[in-house]
């Protein structure tokens, strides 16, 4: 079978494999649709920590085999799976930060989710995986993984029915994170350079969005809120001047969600004086775990999250490359994979 897999020259291609074997309590998935991730996009610029870093973690498929024991799946269902699973018992599982338990990323689909056949561990069958209802297709569930990234990044920046929230960064996951907010009764405030972006977040349902190339970001916020600032900010771009704005125009208590990395960082500049006096939050959201894949997966089933939109190219495996460049330079939203 073919999957995208590290080469021997160096970096990742397509490679022909022979297709993994399940046992007990395994399922073996054949693979419809695999979305391509921004960390997928990182793993792939750091190719000298390519040993062992597997792509591809956005899938879904059919269920081709289930090995003994396996109840809650048969062949012929449609299902969807997540790829690493928290222990539930350690001190990070019991804190409510899943994804930094030290099972979770020992935990791994095989060989990964951009392969024909995928074996399905057992844990994972057992906590992380989802029977698609009939509806919902292969693509709208291969977002389950990061939609539940998006459930989690307002589970943890406690966003509340009316909160007012500036989402920075209107690509795929800023647009999953508006409209699992608009789920949850909040109010995003999209912020994006391209128009192309902010206008998808129009279409999905935010009804604040704000261009900072074109106004100022700092002053739009302040005039949206009275001067009061926003009640909370999630950043899935993260640079010293966003950062510095939206520090200066959320309100007090506010919280500010850090969601990628620093595109100028690591060091940025915080002011800590600030921070204290008004009790603002900063903090991140890595990740997510078993019960907030299952909150994104019953957003997905309901048909309350809608996910089509987003797709702008669907490419076989055999055209990777091209997908990973349309994603890395920003003409794609998001890219879906097919075998
Ligand atoms: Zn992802
Ligand atoms: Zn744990």
């Amino acid at each position: 079978m073919k999957a995208i897999l590290p080469l021997p020259s160096g970096g990742f291609g397509l490679t022909e494999v022979s297709p993994p074997e399940i046992g007990p309590g395994e399922i073996l998935v054949e693979m419809r649709a695999c979305g391509l991730c921004g960390t997928d996009l990182a793993k792939l610029a750091h190719p000298e920590a390519a040993a062992g870093v597997r792509l591809g973690h956005e899938l879904a498929g059919v269920v081709r085999a289930a090995g003994s024991g396996v109840t809650r799946f048969a062949v012929g269902d449609r299902v969807t799976a997540a790829h690493h699973v928290p222990c539930g018992a350690c001190w990070a599982c019991r804190h409510g930060n899943e994804s930094m338990c030290p099972q979770f990323k020992t935990t791994q689909i095989d060989p990964c989710g951009f392969a024909e056949l995928i074996r399905i561990p057992r844990l994972h069958t057992e906590q992380v995986t989802f029977r698609l209802p009939e509806g919902l297709s292969f693509e709208e569930a291969s977002f389950a993984e990061p939609l539940a990234c998006a459930v989690r990044a307002i589970d943890r920046s406690q966003a509340l029915p009316g909160d007012r929230i500036a989402v920075v960064g209107g690509g795929g996951m800023g647009i999953l994170i508006a409209q699992a907010l608009l789920a949850r009764g909040a109010d995003p405030i999209v912020v994006d350079i391209a128009h192309t972006r902010l206008s998808l977040a129009t279409a999905l349902g935010v009804r604040t969005v704000i261009n900072p190339a074109r106004d100022d970001l700092g002053r739009t916020l302040a005039g949206l809120t009275d001067g009061a600032g926003v009640d909370g900010a999630i950043l899935t771009v993260v640079n010293g001047r966003i950062l510095k704005d939206i520090q200066a125009w959320v309100r007090s208590g506010g919280r500010i969600n850090v969601f990628a990395g620093a595109a100028d960082g690591p060091d940025l500049s915080v002011d800590f004086l600030d921070l204290y006096h008004r009790e603002v939050a900063v903090f991140s959201t890595y990740s997510s775990g078993p019960a907030t894949l299952a909150d994104a997966f019953a957003l997905l089933a309901s048909g309350r999250v809608r996910v089509g939109p987003l797709i702008s190219h669907r490419l076989p495996l055999s055209a990777f490359d091209e997908g990973v460049r349309l994603q890395r330079g920003g003409q794609a939203t998001k890219v879906v994979f097919h075998p």
